[in-house]
């Protein structure tokens, strides 16, 4: 056998699962059965989790160069309203501008490096698996082949032909509902509020910000030398995401919605989305697993491709675990688990948002008004904050630290966002004990697992334990307490290290 893992779908997450499996030495094999790479405009950067985790892999630089413009202010739509997490000092939710092209122009050119073997034009037709082996049929430029792997991981998008061959069930729902968000240059009519709100001849001024009318939701905004429009209306057509919206279709939507003709410049970025909330049964039937749009869909935008990208961090080391031959029994189940709950986190508040948007007339208008209320409470914008940016990701994995389970992010390590001390601490995309108090007794310890855990020495001022084990998804597996004794934090990273990494090589 040639290839360990086959990745089917070069889209966000199949291209960043095929870089992380490559690092981690997986003879990895990426099916994508477009000839060349989309250019549609989707979405629109990088935004929640995953910036902190290319913190940690030493990577963010790469990914801040294709950048297209200043990491802007953290306020963020919400459910028809905005938050603003500028007043807190430490910020749960960052966003990166990098259209989503672009970003996988950047996520190739990694797992090529890195030595993936990316084919495009290249369809997976069907597949079949055994105890030992699955097998990919894929239909290439050249006619019809087999390939055999240890895995094989559906990253085929929403219409994931791998979770439908598999006969993995999608339950949810699909709403009726189609969004359009577009900036265009400003026409020459229209002149542009010291608010961001729009003077258009013969309509008169429209507030910028969000109008909720009997047809739908619109909103506007001139800030920045263009001109963002957006509406949401009761339609069930199905679009293709391949066929780009056009301008007179953006503007058959706003005469809908709101009753008058707006005059719209030309199109800089056009986009569409219809919602759903789907999320897969299970994101692992043997030796197929699914990852990223094909296991989950949201009913809310910026927030998927961070989930997609976060579930490949998760399942690249436990693949690599299990084709090395260390992984402890159970751990490639555990990749199921624990994103299968953090998307049930993503979609209580996705579908908390699509119900705090689309309630009409004083009630819903209350509804927003009260909710903006609470979230003037840093506790309650702090709590939407990690929601929004995956951090949130369910239940502790463990009673015995605060911090087990949760992803180790600035506000846990008590340091300042982006401390150049982390930067590059899981550059190797292996686990590592972080040692925080100078305690040779554990880092003695972690050495038995020198193979595939690295040990790393820091100080900072105010530590939250005296050593923490941060699994290469950037997930805290063990900590332990300031000043803890010994005789007991030996025991438990012990355990620890043989429940997630296996049984020492020494
Ligand atoms: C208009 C729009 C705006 C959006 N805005 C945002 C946003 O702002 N923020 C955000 O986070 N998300 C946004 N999204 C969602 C985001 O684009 C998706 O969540 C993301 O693309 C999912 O990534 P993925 O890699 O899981 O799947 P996809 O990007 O769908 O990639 C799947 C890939 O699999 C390939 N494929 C399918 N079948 C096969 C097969 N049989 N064989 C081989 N290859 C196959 C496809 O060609 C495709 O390249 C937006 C989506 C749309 C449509």
């Amino acid at each position: 056998m040639d290839t360990d893992v086959v990745v089917v779908g070069a889209g966000p997450t199949g291209l960043m699962l095929a870089g992380e499996l490559a690092q981690a030495g997986m003879r990895t094999l990426l099916l994508e059965r477009r000839p060349e790479p989309s250019e549609t405009a989707k979405a629109g950067g990088l935004a929640g989790q995953i910036l902190q985790l290319l913190h940690y892999k030493g990577e963010l630089d790469r990914f801040r160069e294709a950048s297209t413009g200043p990491e802007p202010a953290p306020r963020f739509p919400f459910g028809g309203v905005h938050l603003d997490f500028t007043r807190l000092a430490d910020v749960p939710m960052r966003a990166m501008p990098l259209p989503q092209p672009r970003l996988e122009a950047v996520l190739a050119e990694r797992a090529i490096e890195r030595g993936a073997d990316v084919r495009r034009g290249h369809a997976l037709a069907g597949l079949h698996q055994d105890q030992d082996a699955v097998t990919a049929e894929v239909r290439g430029p050249d006619g019809p082949y087999a390939v055999p792997a240890r895995f094989l991981v559906g990253c085929d998008g929403g219409r994931s032909r791998v979770r439908e061959l598999a006969g993995i069930p999608f339950p949810g729902t699909s709403f009726p509902e189609i969004e359009r968000l577009a900036s265009v240059t400003v026409p020459d009519s229209v002149t542009v509020l010291e608010d961001g709100g729009l003077d258009v001849p013969g309509v008169g001024r429209i507030p910028f910000g969000y109008t909720a009318t009997e047809r739908g939701v619109f909103a506007c905004s001139g800030l920045g030398g263009t001109m963002s429009v957006y509406t949401a209306e009761v339609e069930a057509t199905e679009y293709d995401d391949d066929v780009p919206m056009s301008v007179p279709e953006l503007s058959a939507s706003v005469s809908r919605v709101l009753g008058i003709e707006l005059p719209l410049g030309d199109p800089l970025r056009m986009t569409r989305f219809g919602y759903s909330a789907k999320q897969a049964d299970t994101y692992r039937l043997g030796r197929v697993l699914l990852a990223g749009d094909a296991a989950h869909l949201f009913p809310a935008g910026g927030v998927a491709v961070n989930a997609g990208m976060l579930d490949a961090a998760n399942l690249a080391w436990k693949l690599a675990g299990s084709v090395h031959g260390w992984a402890p029994p159970g751990l490639l189940d555990t990749y199921s688990e624990e994103r299968r709950a953090a998307a049930e986190r993503t979609l209580l508040h996705t579908r908390a948002q699509v119900a705090l948007r689309r309630g009409h007339g004083p009630g819903g208008d209350a509804l927003r008004a009260l909710f903006l209320e609470l979230t003037a409470d840093e506790q309650p914008l702090r709590r939407l904050g990690a929601l929004m940016a995956g951090t949130d990701v369910g239940s502790p994995m463990s009673e015995a630290h605060p911090l087990v389970g949760t992803f180790a992010t600035d506000r846990a390590l008590h340091v300042a966002h982006q401390d150049p001390r982390f930067a590059g601490l899981l550059r190797e995309g292996r686990p590592v004990l972080l040692d925080l108090a100078d305690r040779a007794d554990l880092r003695e310890l972690a050495r038995q697992w020198g193979d595939r855990v690295d040990v790393v020495s820091a100080s900072i001022d105010e530590r939250p334990g005296d050593a923490l084990l941060i699994r290469p998804d950037g997930r805290i597996a063990w900590a332990a307490a300031v000043d803890a004794p010994g005789e007991t934090a030996l025991p438990a990273l012990r355990e620890a290290l043989t429940t997630w990494f296996g049984v020492p090589s020494i």
